[in-house]
Formats: C-alpha cells, sequence, structure tokens
C-alpha cells in the first residue's frame, strides 16, 4: 500500500502536469443548458430559484488519478435528494454520468472535484402549479480541491467544538439532502477562526455532535470508531470510512455521540470527499492523541486512498495519453 507521502507526491507530479497544460478547460468546465464553458467563464440566470432561494440540491463526488470514485453512491444520494425535497434529476442518471466523463475527458483533469447542482428553476414554488417547475442541472469539473491541504494532512489540523452556533435541526432544513444553506456552518467557520483554529464540529444544540463545515467527524475510543448519525449528511466519503475500519476489524458505531466523546477520546478524523481523510490534532486548543496522528487513522487514511484503484469502488476514464509528458 503507498504512504502517504506517496500518494501525495504522484499528485503533485500530476498536478504540475495539469498546471502546464494549454488546455482551455484545464482551470476547470462547466456544463449550463448543455453548453460547455471554462469554469471562469460560465453564468447561472440571476432569477433561477437555486440563487434566489437556496431552492436546490447537489453532490460532490471525485476523480482521483484518472478514475471515477464511489460515481454511483453519489448519484444515488443526488437522486434521493431530489426527491425528499419534490424534485426530479432532469436528465437520466446514465445521461449525467455520459457528460461528466466527456467533460473530465476533455479538460484532461485527472484529478477533479466534480459538482452537479439540480435547482427548482425558474419559477418558484409559491408562484406556480408543481406540474409547471421545471428543475435545471448545472454541473462543472475543476481541479482537486483540498478542505485540508496535504502538508496539514500529515500533521493534523485544528478544531473547535462552536458554541456560539448549532447545526440546523433535522426537522428545519433535512440534513441528508446535501444543501448549500450554510448560514450556521459558515458562522461556525468564523467562530473556528475567532478561536485560532480551522475547523468547526457543530452540536445538536443539546449534549451531542452532528458534523462540521461540509464533513462528517468521527471519534476513535478505545479502538471502536464513533460518528453522528442524526444531523448530519450521510457522507460517502464517511461510508468508505466504515468500510476500511470494518475490512480492518475495527468496530463502527454510527449512533447518538455526545459532546463529551470529542474530549475524551483517542483519536478524531473528519472525511469529506474534497480532502479524503482528515486529520484532527489539536481541539479547543488541546492536543489529541498527544498532537501526533494515531494509529487507527492512519490506517483508514491509506486504506481509503488505496479504495480509489479498487474496480469495485472506481472505473477508470478514457483520456488521451499526455503528450511530452516528463
Ligand atoms: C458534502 C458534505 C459532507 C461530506 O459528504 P461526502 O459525501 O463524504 O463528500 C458532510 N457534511 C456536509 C454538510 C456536506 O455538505
Amino acid at each position: 500500500m503507498a504512504t502517504m507521502n506517496q500518494v501525495f507526491a504522484a499528485y503533485e507530479q500530476r498536478k504540475t502536469a495539469l498546471q502546464a497544460s494549454t488546455n482551455a478547460f484545464a482551470k476547470g468546465v462547466a456544463w449550463i443548458e448543455g453548453e460547455l464553458t471554462p469554469l471562469h467563464q460560465a453564468r447561472i440566470p440571476l432569477l433561477d430559484q437555486g440563487f434566489m432561494h437556496s431552492d436546490l440540491t447537489y453532490d460532490v463526488p471525485a476523480i482521483w488519478d484518472g478514475r471515477f470514485f464511489r460515481l454511483d453512491d453519489h448519484l444515488t444520494r443526488l437522486s434521493a435528494s431530489c426527491k425528499k425535497i419534490r424534485m426530479e434529476l432532469p436528465l437520466p442518471k446514465e445521461e449525467v454520468k455520459r457528460l461528466l466523463v466527456d467533460m473530465a475527458v476533455r479538460s484532461g483533469i485527472r484529478d477533479a472535484f466534480v459538482e452537479i447542482i439540480v435547482t427548482r428553476g425558474l419559477k418558484g414554488v409559491r408562484e406556480s402549479k408543481p406540474e409547471d417547475i421545471k428543475n435545471n442541472l448545472y454541473m462543472f469539473i475543476m481541479p482537486y480541491v483540498w478542505v485540508m491541504e496535504p502538508e496539514i494532512q500529515s500533521v493534523g489540523g485544528s478544531a473547535i467544538v462552536a458554541r456560539t452556533v448549532r447545526r440546523v435541526p433535522p426537522g428545519s432544513i433535512d440534513p441528508t439532502v446535501k444543501n448549500l444553506q450554510w448560514g450556521d456552518l459558515t458562522r461556525a467557520m468564523y467562530e473556528a477562526k475567532d478561536r485560532g483554529a480551522t475547523y468547526p464540529f457543530l452540536t445538536d444544540g443539546d449534549t451531542n455532535l452532528t458534523e462540521g463545515s461540509g464533513f462528517n467527524v468521527c471519534f476513535i475510543k478505545d479502538g471502536v470508531l464513533y460518528s453522528p448519525d442524526v444531523g448530519v449528511l450521510h457522507g460517502v466519503t464517511r461510508k468508505s470510512v466504515f468500510d476500511v475500519a470494518r475490512a480492518n476489524g475495527i468496530e463502527v458505531r454510527c449512533e447518538t455521540v455526545p459532546v463529551s466523546m470529542a474530549y475524551s477520546c483517542d483519536e478524531i478524523l473528519m472525511c469529506t470527499t474534497a480532502g479524503g481523510i482528515m486529520p484532527i490534532t489539536l481541539l479547543d486548543g488541546e492536543p489529541v492523541n498527544g498532537g501526533a496522528l494515531g494509529p487507527i487513522t492512519k490506517k483508514i487514511w491509506d486504506g481509503y486512498w488505496a479504495m480509489h484503484y479498487d474496480p469495485i469502488y472506481s472505473f477508470e476514464l478514457p483520456y488521451e495519453p499526455v503528450k511530452g509528458k516528463l
């Protein structure tokens, strides 16, 4: 299995090759109303309800080393999210998949952050009959995004348990529908900055933990991995964490996690598609695991990146061979 240094070194090489590319889509490509545009020139209609009322759902799969990772899991979650908020994926899943593969191949981006957004569309719910509402699809692909940079992953990041804001309750905004109503998460990120840390963990407003600003959280105590089950998005990365943990004989408990767990556990990791497995070694200014990456976190990190080459979880994209490489 490749070590963290090997995984990052190989990625840096691919990143350098991409930065030298003259492809018009190398910095990103967007699909809007059937047209492909360089990402930074892409525009959306102002009156789309996605913009007017954040009336949308979205999903973010990733491409790693030229392979799409768990794309079906993301598309299944996206379809389920649409259904929960009374929308429909405007194109069949297979068509979305075909378009994304085409965009990735045309851009030449081999490590990508991929975003698929479905909005209510140009007609609002109040003034329209449900049958007249036509949902809109927007998609883009850009170079891989790191919620925690590789340099930090090797030593661990700093987090806080937010005190000034709580996670929105599930009875208000359903957190299992991936959404961009980030008011609580943005407040929490500011609180983290104010307190000299980078990442916030939000509580349920009572004594339990939920998740952070775009990532799930896992706590390891006495060899068992815990992660909150309610008030959170059911992350695809977390699913991978559970898969790797179980394959290594580590017990997984997805259940209510009290705030006290954060302060009494042995290891903490955060997980998201944009960055993978992100170790936390400082919480509320106090070291976790003596301030060093823990053994279970390392095992999960290694297993997670190894999974990206497993055909059960990923498939290769048909890129043109890189010309004049190295
Ligand atoms: C996207 C997201 C996550 C992580 O989900 P993945 O499927 O692992 O990328 C966790 N929490 C929130 C609020 C998110 O938006």
